[in-house]
């Protein structure tokens, strides 16, 4: 039976092992407990997957406008439908008002 050397393995995944000593970036975000969050940064950013290194959601109108299109499933709770629906009802409450004040309807 072949030993197993333990020192060699516990040196292998040293440089990539998360630690005290770990050589990579990590976040900094201030915490709750008000020290540095000490998570790894996510690659090519300055923050962890906890503080803001993932998308933070669209910036431009166009991107906006596209996430909304991707959630909407029928628009009739949307605030445009909803006041044209207002509208609507308000002139056809007008209507039937100014038609019954001339006694065209009872
Ligand atoms: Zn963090």
């Amino acid at each position: 039976m072949k030993k197993i050397e333990h020192a060699a393995l516990t040196e292998s995944g040293l440089a990539t092992r998360f630690g005290p000593n770990w050589p990579g970036r990590r976040c900094g975000a201030k915490t709750r407990q008000g020290a540095p969050c000490q998570n790894p940064a996510i690659k090519n950013r300055a923050r962890c997957k906890l503080h803001g290194g993932r998308s933070t959601g669209p910036r431009t109108a166009e991107g906006k406008a596209r996430v909304v299109a991707a959630n909407t499933k029928h628009g009739r709770r949307s605030a445009a439908h909803v006041s044209r629906v207002r509208f609507i009802n308000a002139e056809l409450r007008r209507i039937t008002k100014a038609l019954k004040a001339e006694e065209y309807i009872p």
